[in-house]
């Protein structure tokens, strides 16, 4: 019925074409245009956006829903009827700037990937709900562990990924969080302890603030 009634005037709004996401990056095209990279359910998409009056702000970092519209003559959608689903704390300049610099990691790690599951998405969404709340470094170290957990490469041996021996007392983190001793990398050092007790429970809380700055650090090298 309904959809008769929607044929008959040719009025073409389907609730499923709209989409959510949070947008990893951007990049400038000719004249203030820009290509936009969107993180949803199911695949990170690429979008087109036209420079102009009537378009919101578009700002990395920021969940959005949107409609990708479909064009015979590009064969990226144009992003179109964007709508910002705001977290209260989107206005907090240094909890914003942390946001942009962990969501934008994703983009080099999804971005040669065709089909997501779902998990990256309710990731940020997990994120984002604490990020306001809690502190962010925290926030972020525990969700990379969720991600390294999901992706089946979480190293818990405790073993130093170079020469393989056990790291002892100390270990010193590389990217990936993969532990190393000391002698074969240089690098701020954690009680391997204190790793052990955060990948099994996947909490910060007992983590001192310079070995969350160093895991904070290391994080930023990329996922
Ligand atoms: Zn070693």
């Amino acid at each position: 019925m309904v959809a008769t009634y929607l044929n008959k005037y040719k009025y073409t709004i389907n609730l499923e074409i709209f989409v959510q996401g949070y947008i990893l990056n951007t990049f400038p095209v000719k004249d203030e245009d820009m290509i936009v990279y969107i993180l949803t359910e199911n695949s990170l998409k690429s979008t087109y956006r036209f420079y102009g009056a009537r378009h919101s702000t578009i700002q990395v970092g920021y969940k959005i829903d949107f409609e990708p519209h479909h064009n015979i003559k590009s064969n990226i959608p144009m992003l179109r009827n964007v709508l910002h689903l705001a977290h209260p704390w989107n206005a907090n300049r240094d909890r914003m700037l942390l946001w942009q610099q962990f969501v934008m990691l994703f983009y080099p790690h999804l971005k040669e990937l065709g089909h997501l599951e779902g998990f990256y998405l309710k990731l940020l969404d997990w994120s984002a709900l604490r990020w306001g709340k809690q502190n962010p470094k925290r926030v972020a170290i525990e969700s990379y562990i969720k991600l390294l957990k999901s992706e089946g490469r979480l190293n818990r041996e405790f073993n130093c990924f170079i020469c393989n021996a056990p790291t002892k007392e100390e270990a010193v983190i590389a990217r990936s969080f993969l532990p190393a001793c000391n002698s074969c990398l240089h690098g701020a050092k954690i009680k391997t302890k204190t790793l052990n007790s955060l990948f099994k429970s996947n909490s910060s809380l007992e983590i001192s603030d310079e070995d969350v700055e160093n895991l904070w650090l290391t994080l930023l090298e990329g996922l």
